[in-house]
């Protein structure tokens, strides 16, 4: 067995936490070099306690102090690197194996590409780095010799459904393939009255029936632009045309994505709702490793339900396709006014239907804008940054209903 190398970045997100709790089941195959963190520099420092992790990522030197006071044991601090670039360097480490991609938004992006143009083996949760670098982040992997595995459960579970890539990973064989399936769970509000949706609170979207999962991807799990992401995320990982992506709700989260086959197979992936079988999945590729999960009883579950998707609910899927069939930037655009809104919901500032309404303004404006090429990550940010700040201008002057917060 062979050892692996990993850095974990993100590591006191939700995505991070499971992973370090899948690797500490597995000293023999992992040793952890380094962990990142953006806040909560307690949880950090007990995560490298436990890891034992030889160095540690901060944003600033504020953050370094905290990390600094919550160590205050006898063994030897971890090296403390400070800031966006160290976190790129990290990525990019030499004697490194393996980085856990788990920032969650467009702030993971420069780290993903530097892993990526170094080498690495990729586990990538931090979906909206494809979102916005699709191409460049496709092409980054191949030219470099880099493995991308997928770690977002869909993915995860098409991989798993593949042809070929069971044994050889992301240089997928599509042959017989017709289309995809994602499943997605319909989120909190799913049966809401649509009348009721303008008063949803933070809370309310953020209370997922069946993932335990960061803010803001459960916030757009309510509005599924998280499925939009994951559809155009479907598209970059195998090479398949939005027309072949297809969303199915699926309210119990067992069945976790499908294949169809020409000849009227479809394989499905199915599984209790854990993001360490995914992770697990990943961490282990091509061998399996326990996870700690429970097995699925499907006797338990006694019935699996499917049914299409409400398009008046979630008209941020909608706007995913739209951002996809128009291009490149308009996937940097719909993430970044995303980004931007789900924000703004969460620090109360904004209503929830505020969030699909500036997404969709901020599409229509970036369509009318002059398009630049995006051959760079310079390009992408600059891409993002106008998207941004024409976002925050509609939610701040344009008719949407700000409530300010007391
Ligand atoms: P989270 O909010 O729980 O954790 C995010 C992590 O990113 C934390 O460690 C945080 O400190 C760090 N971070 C936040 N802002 C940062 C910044 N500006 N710079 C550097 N680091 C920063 O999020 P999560 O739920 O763990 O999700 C992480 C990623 O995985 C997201 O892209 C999400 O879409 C994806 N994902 C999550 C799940 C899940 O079940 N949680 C499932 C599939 C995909
Ligand atoms: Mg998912």
């Amino acid at each position: 067995m062979t050892l692996q190398t990993i850095t974990i970045l993100g590591a006191t997100g939700s995505i991070g936490q499971s992973t370090i709790d899948v690797v500490l089941r597995h000293p023999d195959r992992f040793v952890v070099q380094a962990l990142s963190g953006h806040r909560r520099m307690a949880e950090l420092a007990l995560a490298a306690r436990q890891t034992a992790a030889k160095a540690v990522v901060v944003p600033d030197d504020a953050s370094a102090q905290k990390f600094r006071q919550a160590w205050s044991i006898e063994q030897p601090l971890p090296d403390i690197r400070v800031g966006a670039q160290a976190l790129v360097d990290t990525a990019k480490e030499e004697g490194v194996d393996t980085i856990m991609a788990a920032i969650v938004g467009i702030a993971g992006l420069p780290a993903v590409l530097a892993a990526a143009q170094a080498g690495k083996r990729v586990l990538l949760a931090n979906k909206e780095s494809l979102v916005a670098a699709g191409g460049l982040l496709m092409a980054a992997v191949q030219d470099n010799g880099a493995t991308l595995l997928p770690i977002d459960s869909e993915h995860n579970a098409i991989f798993q459904c593949m042809p070929v890539c069971r044994q050889t990973g992301l240089s997928v064989h599509k042959a017989g393939v017709s289309r995809l399936v994602l499943t997605a769970s319909g989120g909190p509000l799913r049966q809401w009255p649509l009348t009721d949706l303008p008063s949803v609170t933070p809370q309310q979207a953020c209370a997922h029936p069946n993932w335990d999962m960061g803010q803001k991807i459960s916030v757009d799990s309510a509005t599924m632009l998280n499925k939009g992401l994951e559809v155009i995320e479907a598209h970059w990982l195998f090479a398949m045309s939005p027309e072949q992506i297809d969303v199915l709700i699926h309210p119990q989260s067992i069945v976790h994505s499908m294949v169809q086959y020409n000849d009227g197979s479809v394989l499905a992936q199915l599984g209790n709702p854990d993001m360490r079988t995914p992770i697990a999945h990943a961490l282990g590729f091509p061998e399996r490793l326990a996870s700690g999960v429970d097995m699925l009883d499907l006797a338990a579950h006694g019935k699996l339900e499917f049914e299409p998707v409400e398009a008046q609910r979630y008209p941020c899927l909608e706007l995913a396709y739209e951002a996809m069939r128009q291009g490149q930037s308009a996937c940097i655009t719909l993430n970044a006014a995303n980004e931007v809104a789900v924000d703004a919901f969460l620090q109360g500032k904004i209503k929830y239907l505020d969030i699909a309404r500036s997404v969709h303004a901020t599409l229509n404006w970036h369509a009318q804008s002059t398009q630049v090429a995006i051959n760079n990550l310079d390009d992408i940010l600059a891409v993002d940054e106008a998207a941004r700040a024409f976002a925050r201008s509609c939610l701040q002057t344009s008719g949407l209903s700000i409530h300010r917060s007391a």
